[in-house]
């Protein structure tokens, strides 16, 4: 029973149809074409934690196939605004992508905007998996409210662990889709070509954020603002934690388990 209800039924190949995320990807009064199906029991309403290129964006991608949930990242919502032509780019998320190209955290006031322009999300019928957002103790307390004012709860605070060298190897070999947005690794978990995606074709890059220089940034942003999540949702009774050693499927299964487990 408790396993129907957290994971409804897939379809023969083990994945539900991929739905769109527009609504979420371009913000305001965009709707999505295809929005996610009710699942058969309650929709998981989740937040992802853990250090950059942990897979966080990997297990988001894996669950949110196979329960139907919404991948809500707010990294994607940034990667998606700098292919917008510059006039349509407001200053804040002109200054916000600068903020993204160095590593550094986007101030949380512009995060919040871009939060608040998408409420409709956290309604979504299939439920949430917010990758990336809240990063600081001022927007976990902001999401609280909002959540309370929206009426609607977290289910669980999934953490992924691993030691932070192994972090820094996962991240400088990680290449992703321009096109679907698959995740790769060249020495884990590498094309069947060498820069071309297995699933679309499409071609792989590195992400400018994934490159030395803006790593180590990125890591003491984690370690300072981040880290003190785990406090604050172990306080809530939220938090799971889970190791993120092992192939994105052996962590897909461990989650499921943990998860199943509470
Ligand atoms: P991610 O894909 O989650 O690693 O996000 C990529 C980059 O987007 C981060 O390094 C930050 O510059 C920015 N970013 C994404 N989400 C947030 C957030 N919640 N708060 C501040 N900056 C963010």
């Amino acid at each position: 029973m408790e396993r129907n209800r957290f994971f409804p039924k897939t379809d023969e190949s083990g994945s539900r149809p991929k739905h769109d995320r527009t609504a979420w990807l371009k913000g305001g009064t965009a709707v999505c074409e295809m929005p996610p199906r009710k699942p058969l029991g309650k929709a998981w309403r989740i937040v992802l934690l853990g250090a950059p290129g942990i897979g966080k964006g990997t297990q988001a991608e894996l669950l949110c196939e196979r329960l139907g949930t919404c991948h809500l990242s707010t990294g994607d919502v940034f990667r998606t605004a700098r292919f917008l032509p510059e006039r349509e780019q407001t200053a804040a998320m002109k200054a916000a992508l600068s903020c993204m190209r160095q590593g550094a955290l986007v101030p949380d006031k512009t995060v919040l905007g871009l939060i608040r322009d998408r409420l409709h999300c956290l309604h979504c019928s299939g439920g949430f998996m917010l990758d990336g957002f809240p990063r600081t103790v001022a927007q976990a307390k902001a999401l609280d409210k909002i959540m309370t004012e929206e009426g609607v709860e977290l289910t669980a605070v999934l953490n992924y662990e691993l030691p932070l060298e192994r972090v820094v190897a996962r991240l400088s070999g990680r290449r992703t889709c321009a096109n679907c947005k698959m995740v790769y690794h060249i020495v884990t978990l590498p094309p069947k070509v060498a820069e071309v995606c297995d699933r679309c074709g499409g071609s792989l890059f590195q992400r400018e954020d994934d490159r030395p220089e803006s790593v180590g940034v990125r890591m003491k942003a984690y370690e300072n603002n981040t880290r003190p999540l785990i406090d604050f949702y172990q306080q809530r009774g939220l938090l799971v934690s889970i190791s993120a050693e092992g192939t994105p499927e052996e962590i897909y299964h461990r989650t499921r388990l943990m998860a199943l487990g509470r």
